[in-house]
Protein backbone atom coordinates (compact mmCIF):
# COMPACT_ATOMS: atom_id res chain seq x y z
CA UNK A 1 0.00 0.00 0.00
CA UNK A 2 1.03 3.56 -0.99
CA UNK A 3 0.52 6.46 1.24
CA UNK A 4 -2.32 8.61 -0.48
CA UNK A 5 -2.53 6.34 -3.54
CA UNK A 6 -5.96 6.68 -4.32
CA UNK A 7 -6.20 3.25 -5.70
CA UNK A 8 -4.50 1.83 -3.12
CA UNK A 9 -7.47 2.94 -0.77
CA UNK A 10 -9.97 1.67 -3.03
CA UNK A 11 -8.11 -1.75 -2.70
CA UNK A 12 -7.69 -1.38 1.29
CA UNK A 13 -11.73 -0.46 1.23
CA UNK A 14 -10.99 2.86 2.52
CA UNK A 15 -13.01 4.50 -0.30
CA UNK A 16 -15.72 2.59 -1.30
CA UNK A 17 -16.32 1.13 -5.00
CA UNK A 18 -18.56 -1.11 -7.27
CA UNK A 19 -16.21 -4.43 -7.00
CA UNK A 20 -16.96 -5.60 -10.63
CA UNK A 21 -14.45 -8.49 -9.81
CA UNK A 22 -11.72 -9.25 -7.32
CA UNK A 23 -9.27 -11.83 -6.65
CA UNK A 24 -6.31 -12.03 -4.63
CA UNK A 25 -4.19 -9.80 -7.73
CA UNK A 26 -6.53 -7.84 -9.09
CA UNK A 27 -9.21 -5.54 -8.49
CA UNK A 28 -11.98 -4.46 -11.19
CA UNK A 29 -14.05 -1.31 -10.57
CA UNK A 30 -15.99 1.26 -12.63
CA UNK A 31 -14.55 4.33 -13.55
CA UNK A 32 -15.75 7.32 -11.78
CA UNK A 33 -15.98 9.81 -14.38
CA UNK A 34 -16.98 7.03 -17.23
CA UNK A 35 -16.31 7.99 -20.86
CA UNK A 36 -18.09 5.23 -22.90
CA UNK A 37 -21.39 3.08 -21.54
CA UNK A 38 -19.51 0.72 -20.20
CA UNK A 39 -15.82 1.90 -18.68
CA UNK A 40 -14.19 -0.19 -15.94
CA UNK A 41 -10.65 -0.19 -14.45
CA UNK A 42 -8.44 -3.29 -13.93
CA UNK A 43 -5.62 -2.99 -11.44
CA UNK A 44 -3.18 -4.93 -9.69
CA UNK A 45 -4.01 -5.14 -6.28
CA UNK A 46 -0.03 -4.23 -5.14
CA UNK A 47 0.82 -1.00 -5.45
CA UNK A 48 3.02 -0.38 -8.75
CA UNK A 49 3.05 3.43 -10.25
CA UNK A 50 2.90 2.44 -13.92
CA UNK A 51 3.79 0.19 -16.97
CA UNK A 52 6.67 2.11 -17.02
CA UNK A 53 8.02 0.87 -13.71
CA UNK A 54 7.64 -3.37 -14.91
CA UNK A 55 10.70 -5.52 -14.58
CA UNK A 56 11.39 -9.19 -15.37
CA UNK A 57 9.90 -9.82 -11.80
CA UNK A 58 6.11 -8.65 -12.64
CA UNK A 59 5.74 -11.22 -15.60
CA UNK A 60 3.88 -13.60 -13.70
CA UNK A 61 1.63 -11.05 -11.93
CA UNK A 62 0.99 -8.70 -15.35
CA UNK A 63 0.12 -12.44 -17.00
CA UNK A 64 -2.46 -12.64 -14.54
CA UNK A 65 -3.47 -9.49 -14.56
CA UNK A 66 -3.92 -9.14 -18.70
CA UNK A 67 -5.77 -12.24 -18.52
CA UNK A 68 -8.29 -11.16 -15.74
CA UNK A 69 -9.00 -7.84 -17.77
CA UNK A 70 -10.13 -9.98 -20.59
CA UNK A 71 -12.37 -12.33 -18.25
CA UNK A 72 -13.26 -9.04 -16.94
CA UNK A 73 -14.51 -7.51 -20.66
CA UNK A 74 -16.20 -11.27 -20.99
CA UNK A 75 -18.51 -10.71 -17.53
CA UNK A 76 -18.96 -7.08 -18.96
CA UNK A 77 -20.64 -8.80 -21.93
CA UNK A 78 -18.77 -6.20 -24.51
CA UNK A 79 -15.77 -9.01 -25.56
CA UNK A 80 -18.00 -10.18 -28.57
CA UNK A 81 -18.84 -6.19 -29.87
CA UNK A 82 -15.28 -5.35 -28.98
CA UNK A 83 -13.81 -3.06 -26.55
CA UNK A 84 -11.12 -0.70 -26.38
CA UNK A 85 -8.21 -1.29 -23.63
CA UNK A 86 -6.01 1.90 -22.72
CA UNK A 87 -3.11 1.89 -20.65
CA UNK A 88 -1.87 5.64 -19.82
CA UNK A 89 1.64 5.86 -18.87
CA UNK A 90 3.43 8.87 -17.36
CA UNK A 91 2.83 12.55 -18.60
CA UNK A 92 2.68 11.89 -22.53
CA UNK A 93 0.58 8.82 -21.65
CA UNK A 94 -2.07 11.71 -19.42
CA UNK A 95 -1.74 9.18 -16.67
CA UNK A 96 -3.58 10.69 -14.17
CA UNK A 97 -3.53 8.30 -11.43
CA UNK A 98 -0.15 6.30 -10.47
CA UNK A 99 -0.96 3.30 -9.11
CA UNK A 100 -1.20 0.76 -12.77
CA UNK A 101 -4.57 0.59 -13.89
CA UNK A 102 -6.29 -0.61 -17.21
CA UNK A 103 -9.23 0.97 -19.05
CA UNK A 104 -12.18 -1.06 -20.66
CA UNK A 105 -14.07 1.25 -22.66
CA UNK A 106 -17.48 -0.02 -24.65
CA UNK A 107 -20.96 -0.40 -25.22
CA UNK A 108 -20.65 1.70 -28.32
CA UNK A 109 -17.94 2.24 -31.16
CA UNK A 110 -14.84 3.72 -30.01
CA UNK A 111 -13.40 5.60 -32.69
CA UNK A 112 -10.19 6.58 -34.05
CA UNK A 113 -7.42 5.18 -31.71
CA UNK A 114 -6.02 8.82 -30.52
CA UNK A 115 -6.96 12.31 -30.50
CA UNK A 116 -5.52 14.34 -33.59
P1 LIG B 1 -5.55 7.74 -16.12
O1 LIG B 1 -5.56 9.01 -16.93
O2 LIG B 1 -4.58 7.82 -14.96
O3 LIG B 1 -5.35 6.52 -16.99
O4 LIG B 1 -7.01 7.61 -15.57
C1 LIG B 1 -7.37 7.60 -14.23
C2 LIG B 1 -8.86 7.30 -14.18
O5 LIG B 1 -9.21 7.09 -12.84
C3 LIG B 1 -9.74 8.41 -14.73
O6 LIG B 1 -10.53 7.91 -15.80
C4 LIG B 1 -10.60 8.81 -13.52
O7 LIG B 1 -11.92 9.12 -13.87
C5 LIG B 1 -10.50 7.61 -12.62
N1 LIG B 1 -10.59 7.90 -11.20
C6 LIG B 1 -9.90 8.86 -10.52
N2 LIG B 1 -10.23 8.85 -9.23
C7 LIG B 1 -11.14 7.84 -9.07
C8 LIG B 1 -11.85 7.34 -7.93
O8 LIG B 1 -11.72 7.82 -6.80
N3 LIG B 1 -12.70 6.30 -8.14
C9 LIG B 1 -12.87 5.76 -9.39
N4 LIG B 1 -13.73 4.73 -9.48
N5 LIG B 1 -12.21 6.20 -10.47
C10 LIG B 1 -11.36 7.24 -10.32
ZN1 LIG C 1 -1.52 2.43 -5.19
Amino acid sequence: MSENCIFCKIVAGTIPVKRVYEDEVVLAFPDIAPQAPVHVLVIPKRHMASLAALTEADRGEMGHWLERLSHVARLLGVDEAGYRTIINTNAHGGQEVFHLHGHILGGRPMGPMVAR
